[in-house]
């Protein structure tokens, strides 16, 4: 005879299975027994777990290890190498998709180039985010491997040419969009989202973090242990209207020296156009790209931007106090040293300590994109 499961029931299945999936990801494959250990819970549950994960095919048995002593060897599981995840990463010029492994290997991966609406007025939102699940599904159909989830990253604003600063999170329309269109659960965050479970989950970047992201609009994810601190949809996490100290350009909201009007992408290209260095037509994007690509002309604005992150930072560590802040920003040396420097000194006149401020490049969108899929798994491996 079965009996129906309660919700109660179903979350602590759950709950088991991502502790048990969590273990595995972090130290690789493990006997029952080290399972039963790290969770905490009684063996005839870990053992039940594992058995409906095996059924589901997350995990899969992998060789035994031969007894010390006398005795059967015990069997380990580990997470299955079939089992896949998809990044999406939506811009306003392109979108890019690729395909991992759990442990975030890269299977396959594909950049198609295109101004998402802006040139073209025939492509609607729609249509465009719904090409975005028909290059990933292609990919897909290409790599061995079923996937798990499908997670998408998206900044604000992504879908303009519009360059009137106003930032579109447009993250649940996204999500309904791609939906039905995709074989597997699909989750949509913000960049600086996909940029800190991307860090913590494949990058061994563990502990209380905060991360600072700097592009068109700046935001800050804050992990504890394994958890998000701030809310999913992008909500949360922006500092766009946070006032540096000493900075005084006018922002869209009515206040003067706002983070965002003095430090986004944004900011930096109107700057450019005032000061003539720049003609009013030029696109957005010449503000994005690594320090390599930039104008030489427009050093000393990024300069600039990089002494009112530091001013502005030890606020934003304060609020926190994490053991660690991160800065995801396309920086050089000069603009680092600037910005962390500043933060340093201004950290310990406030507080009479020091704290640890530290730099990360952005290698692939789509990769931490998947790590937004990733961690919903994690969080509900069984379903709801
Ligand atoms: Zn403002």
């Amino acid at each position: 005879m079965t009996t129906a499961r309660t919700p109660l029931m179903q979350e602590q299945r759950n709950r088991t299975a991502s502790q048990i999936l969590r273990c595995l990801l972090r130290n690789g494959p493990q006997g029952r027994k080290r399972l039963t250990a790290a969770t905490g819970r009684s063996s005839t549950t870990v053992t039940k777990v594992i058995n409906e994960l095996l059924i589901t095919g997350a995990v899969v048995e992998s060789t035994p290890t031969p007894p010390r002593g006398a005795g059967r060897p015990e069997v380990p599981v580990e997470l299955s190498p079939d089992r896949v995840v998809v990044g999406i990463h939506l811009y306003f010029n392109r979108i890019t998709v690729s395909v991992h492994t759990l442990r975030g290997e890269e299977l396959a991966s594909v950049v198609h180039r295109q101004p998402l609406s802006a040139d073209d007025p025939t492509k609607d939102f729609t249509s465009t985010v719904a090409g975005a699940a028909e290059i990933a599904n292609e990919l897909l159909a290409g790599v061995p491997g079923t996937p798990v989830g499908i997670g998408v990253a998206t900044g604000g604003g992504w879908q303009g040419g519009d360059q009137t600063g106003a930032n579109q999170w447009r993250i649940q329309e996204i999500e309904q969009i791609l939906t039905p269109r995709m074989s597997a659960p699909v989750t949509v965050d913000t960049n600086v989202h996909a940029l800190a479970l991307e860090q913590h989950w494949w990058e061994h970047i563990d502990g209380d973090v905060l991360t600072l992201f700097v592009g068109r609009s700046i935001g800050i994810a804050h992990m504890r242990h394994d958890a998000l601190q701030l809310g999913r949809f992008g909500r949360g996490g922006s500092i766009d209207h946070l006032i540096v100290p000493g900075a005084t350009q006018p922002c869209s909201c009515g206040q003067c020296g706002c983070v965002e009007a003095s430090c986004g992408n944004f900011a930096l290209h109107s700057a450019a156009v005032r000061q003539g260095l720049l003609p009013p037509e030029t696109p957005l994007l010449i503000m994005s790209g690594s320090p390599e690509e930039r104008l030489p002309a427009l050093e000393p604005l990024y300069l600039e931007r990089a002494l009112h992150l530091g001013r502005v930072l030890p606020a934003v560590i304060r609020m926190y106090e994490p053991e660690l802040t991160i800065i995801r920003a396309a920086m050089n040396e000069a603009e680092w040293e600037a910005c962390a420097g500043t933060a340093l000194d201004r950290y310990r006149t406030i507080t009479g300590t020091d704290t640890r401020i530290d730099s990360h490049t952005i290698t692939s969108w789509p990769r931490a994109s998947a790590a937004l899929a990733l961690d919903a798994w994690l969080n509900q491996p069984l379903g709801s």
